[in-house]
């Protein structure tokens, strides 16, 4: 799969370390691979930052998200066919990603972030996959192009979404069940609340099947805790003196539940 330019959605061509379509809109490179193709002043500083970037890779390579990652690559092999284009939209630095592309060596793999600290690290270890700095509410990728497209706990864009997936092409989604993280989000607040049980009629999205995982972990690291939830939303909305509670945590029982939902985009 070729990205295409986001300005005009031409096709784009390297030359030397930089990316440009017919039109001479000009896209870089980075060293690590990836390409950047924010179209924002600020070169894509947005994101997730570098701190939480390696929070997160040092919690995911502990392995308690094992499970989780195989089952979503289960379910991606299952429905996409073996040299499909995947989009794995919100690719975070590439966890999930590099699984796909074992679980499916000869597909099309491209993913994409708003973070390039994300992606840095994605793409350095991962040689094989396209990795682009880009929003999901503005995929680089011409209409009718992916067969599959994977979207982990991250910004869901029906209108995107519908416009590069071909007919019939399939949409795997991970949201968190009720209870996921409940007994972190108890060691941080007074009065944890639960996840909102997700709705899931997506217009346009025939839903095909609706798979519940939920597992323990038994966490024994106090930076493993404090990474995790430097991953989670509440990372952003939590104030000091909350996130502070976690400082002597050494260990921690945790729920981990999540649901993964295939639908077919509808002809
Ligand atoms: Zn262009």
């Amino acid at each position: 799969m070729k990205f295409v330019c986001p300005v005009c959605r031409q096709e784009l061509l390297k030359k030397d370390n930089s990316y440009y379509c017919a039109d001479g809109h000009c896209f870089d490179c980075a060293k690590s691979g990836y390409l950047n193709l924010l179209r924002t002043s600020s070169g894509g500083n947005h994101g997730d930052n570098k701190l939480m970037i390696n929070a997160r890779r040092d919690f995911l390579e502990k392995g308690y998200y094992e499970k989780f990652r195989d089952a979503v690559s289960e379910a991606l092999a299952e429905y996409c066919k073996p040299d499909g284009t995947v989009l794995d939209c919100g690719c975070g630095e590439g966890y999930y990603t590099r699984c796909f592309k074992e679980r499916m060596p000869s597909a099309e793999l491209c993913a994409l972030d708003i973070s390039k600290h994300a992606l840095k690290l994605a793409s350095s270890r991962s040689k094989d996959i396209d990795f682009a700095v880009a929003s999901s509410f503005d995929i680089p990728l011409p209409d009718g192009s992916v067969d599959a497209l994977v979207e982990i706990f991250s910004p869901f864009c029906r209108a995107e979404f519908a416009r590069v997936l071909k007919p019939g092409a399939y949409l795997i989604m991970a949201l968190p069940l009720e209870n996921h993280l409940i007994e972190l989000k108890s060691a941080v607040y007074d009065t944890p609340y639960k996840n909102e049980p997700g709705k899931f009629e997506i217009d346009g999205f025939e839903l095909l099947e609706k798979k519940d995982l939920k597992y323990k972990v038994n966490i024994t690291d106090n930076s493993d805790i404090k990474n995790l939830f430097m991953m989670t939303p509440y990372y952003y909305k939590t104030g000091e003196e909350n996130q502070s509670r976690l400082n002597t945590l050494q260990q921690l029982e945790l729920s981990l539940e999540f649901c993964i939902a295939v639908y077919k985009k509808c002809v």
